[in-house]
């Protein structure tokens, strides 16, 4: 395997993941804009574009076009045979659609790349491999969240206070918006949510892809009007348009940057919630001891911390550990 300076990742030789590379089948991890590079280039040049069925239906909620006589949708679990490779996509928990991406060369070797992910051995499961391709976004050792268990109790107080005075907004990128809603309806908000533009039908595609969430408005159905008006209620806007947010209602900016607290305040109505949906660095250490590579490659066209990361494993594991592309 190996890791191009476009960020596609050769698995075997017959696949690429989350990048262009001329090989017959193109494999996307998930919808993020940094897994998805060149995607039309793979569209017209790759037999097959492959990803879960939640994965190719956003790709196209998100303006990308992967015809349906390209695309080939694979649950998780389900294994291809090409030229004695098989391959097969693994849960991750990232965003919504993400997986994990296996592949048995024909010498037998397992080769395993994680795509992005957080909470491994919980709900993302730890894959055992032979060579082991992990993302780095969080690869320094200052990268740590020893309060991660918090945060999602804090932001929910933090909501449910806000709440009984007035409307609150919650802005976050795709993806994270849909985690947040379940999140908080899981934790006993019941105000109704309103969503509008290209978020609605993000969320819409989320629940039938069985994110399971309820009471969602659209901003211009009656029901929503009526909801405005009363007062009560969660609106969902895309993280870009927290630069123009407003102060007649309490703020929340969903961000994976922050490694102080689970919540910080910005303003005197907004706050930063301390959201990730990748592993910290503690957790990426996890990851790689539970699986026991013989040799790991951290992800340097996306992070710049892949050789902090390696040289970490290298050092306390004893694990032969190199970043890519070098
Ligand atoms: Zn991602």
């Amino acid at each position: 395997m190996s890791i191009q300076r476009n960020g596609a990742i050769l698995l075997g030789r017959n696949f690429v993941a989350d990048g262009h590379y001329d090989r017959p089948f193109r494999v996307i991890t998930h919808f993020h804009t940094d897994h998805i590079g060149e995607i039309g280039k793979s569209v017209r040049e790759c037999l097959s574009v492959i990803g879960t069925r939640s994965t190719l239906r956003l790709l196209n909620v998100l303006g990308y076009n992967v015809p349906e006589d390209k695309s080939m949708p694979l649950p998780y679990g389900q294994k291809i045979e090409v030229e004695e490779e098989r391959l097969f996509l693994e849960r991750a928990d990232h965003v919504i659609g993400s997986s994990q991406v296996v592949l048995e060369t024909k010498g037998g070797t397992r080769i395993v790349y994680t795509g992005d992910f957080k909470s491994p051995g919980n709900r993302t499961p730890i894959l055992p491999s032979d060579i082991l391709v992990m993302e780095a976004t969080y690869g320094h050792p200052n990268m740590r969240r020893p309060f991660k268990e918090q945060v999602i109790s804090t932001f929910l107080d933090r909501v449910n206070n806000a709440l009984a005075a007035g409307p609150i907004r919650v802005f976050g990128y795709h993806g994270k918006i849909q985690e947040a809603m379940a999140i908080m309806r899981k934790g006993g908000v019941d105000a109704p949510f309103v969503v509008g533009g290209k978020v609605a039908k993000f969320t819409e595609v989320a629940m039938q892809e069985g994110l399971n969430i309820d009471q969602i408005l659209v901003d211009d159905s009656p029901e929503a009007t009526e909801v405005l008006r009363s007062g009560w209620y969660v609106r969902f806007s895309h993280f870009n348009e927290f630069r123009s947010r407003r102060t007649n209602q309490v703020n929340f900016l969903l961000s994976g940057w922050e490694f102080d607290s689970p919540l910080k305040k910005v303003d005197e109505k907004s706050y930063v919630v301390a959201f990730s949906d990748h592993a910290d660095f503690d957790e990426l250490v996890e990851y790689v001891s539970a699986s026991k590579p013989a040799l790991l490659v951290t992800d340097g066209s996306r992070s710049k911390y892949a050789r902090d990361l390696a040289n970490y494993i290298r050092r306390t594991l004893g694990i032969r550990a190199v970043p890519m592309p070098i």
